[in-house]
């Protein structure tokens, strides 16, 4: 595993253990080269799955972009980040079993929308106002930047003003 810091190639694992949910193995890893350390993850991928975006733009499923989008929409609610990992889990099991090697970026933002529905009524209110927004050139990632500035007014206002 190549160092972030200095790009050195090997590294030596000190600790590895389980993530809470036990759905990835965590790695502390130390640099040969710098000393640094850092951690890496390791988790099953059953397959290799594309993400089409708008404009047809494609690019490799990235698990790290829903849990940024869904962690930003629970940002100060009280949701354990245990039940974020499995939220972030489940979307991903299913995108890698529905047996398409293309996934819409829109179906991906329903999964999260439908997901944070179970999980905070907030923090599903907060995705849901920003992604039906979106008209179809544009796709979920997007509701990260707009969804940083939206104060809990807004969100009030939003939903009163939903029919
Ligand atoms: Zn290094």
């Amino acid at each position: 595993m190549r160092c972030p810091f200095c790009a050195h190639d090997n590294s030596q694992v000190k600790d590895s253990r389980p993530s809470e949910d036990n759905t990835s193995i965590r790695r502390r890893r130390q640099c040969e080269g710098c000393g640094a350390r850092f951690t890496t993850f390791e988790r099953v991928q059953l397959r290799e799955v594309v993400v089409v975006k708008s404009g047809e733009r494609r690019e490799p499923f990235e698990r790290l972009k829903i849990e940024q989008s869904v962690a930003l929409a629970c940002r100060k609610r009280p949701v354990a980040q245990e039940r974020l990992d499995q939220l972030v889990s489940g979307i991903q099991r299913q995108i890698e079993t529905m047996g398409d090697a293309e996934v819409p970026s829109k179906v991906i933002g329903e999964m999260v929308m439908e997901g944070l529905r179970q999980l905070d009524s907030v923090a599903y209110i907060r995705f849901a106002s920003v992604y039906r927004d979106f008209t179809e050139a544009r796709d979920f990632e997007e509701f990260a930047s707009s969804v940083q500035e939206m104060s809990a007014e807004e969100i009030q206002r939003r939903e009163s003003a939903r029919p």
